[in-house]
């Protein structure tokens, strides 16, 4: 049986309440009532649990069982700023694929109005993410980090695997450098990175960016892709090979 999903917002080892939005259409929309029953994600676990009691605004849950939860792909994706309703699209099916983590990238050839606006759009990119999870059901919500300029969020140290996504590279696409990847790491899922340029490409500053901290170039094939499609795409590719 599916049951309805909500995502805590307070929560213990044995209960868990809704409060604000959530609670407030549970309670007025859906008329919930003692006993009823839905599926709770509280931090990185999903419960199966029993409404316990309504007050005011808020729904307190009793937590019955713990149901395996579905882990996030090993994947932050850094997504330049673009035209903000295709990113908000890319951002939701982002969550849909299984993302961990969303960095908005700030890059040479965005958009100057969507430079400014974005710091202010964080929180609207977060609630879209947060209702995309439960929409899909997962148990854990993508971070969505604050806008960075291109060059901190390129220059972040780890051992992650590194792929820009690049429509002029010919010779190495995405599939291919994961599987080399795997090969090296085996059962081991690496962590990776997969950035994604604006309407209007990489600019070459840019590209040697990438190129001092150590990323690679990776294609998605010979036709150029709008930025979200490449993020979807690129996203589905990698769920291809680790799930
Ligand atoms: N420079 C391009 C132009 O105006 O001709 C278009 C850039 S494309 C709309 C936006 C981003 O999507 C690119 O920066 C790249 O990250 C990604 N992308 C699009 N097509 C791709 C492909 N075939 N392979 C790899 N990445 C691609």
């Amino acid at each position: 049986m599916t049951r309805r999903r909500w995502i805590a917002d307070t929560w213990d080892e044995a209960t868990a309440s809704l409060t604000g939005e959530q609670a407030t259409h549970l309670i007025r929309v859906l008329r919930a009532q003692p006993g009823m029953e839905f599926d709770i994600v509280a931090g990185d676990r999903v419960y199966h649990a029993v409404i316990a009691g309504i007050t005011g605004d808020s729904v307190r849950f009793n937590l019955v069982a713990e149901i395996p939860a579905e882990p996030a792909l090993p994947v932050t994706l850094l997504l330049a700023v673009f035209k903000f309703d295709r990113m908000e699209w890319a951002i939701e099916k982002a969550t849909e694929l299984g993302v961990a983590r969303i960095v908005p990238v700030i890059t040479r050839r965005a958009e100057k109005h969507l430079v400014r606006s974005a710091p202010g759009r964080v929180e609207r990119w977060r609630r879209i993410a947060h209702e995309s999870a439960k929409q899909s059901r997962r148990s854990d919500i993508p971070v969505i980090e604050d806008a960075l300029p291109l060059k901190t969020a390129a220059a972040r140290e780890d051992d992650a695997v590194k792929l820009v996504l690049a429509e002029q590279e010919r010779s190495t696409t995405l599939r291919g450098a994961l599987e080399e990847a795997l090969k090296i790491t085996g059962d081991d899922f690496p962590e990776i990175r997969l950035a994604i340029g604006p309407e209007g490409g990489w600019a070459a500053e840019e590209e040697a960016i990438f190129d001092d901290a150590g990323w690679k170039p990776v294609s998605l094939g010979p036709r150029i892709l709008r930025a979200e499609t490449a993020a979807i795409t690129a996203l589905a590719v990698v769920a291809s090979l680790l799930e």
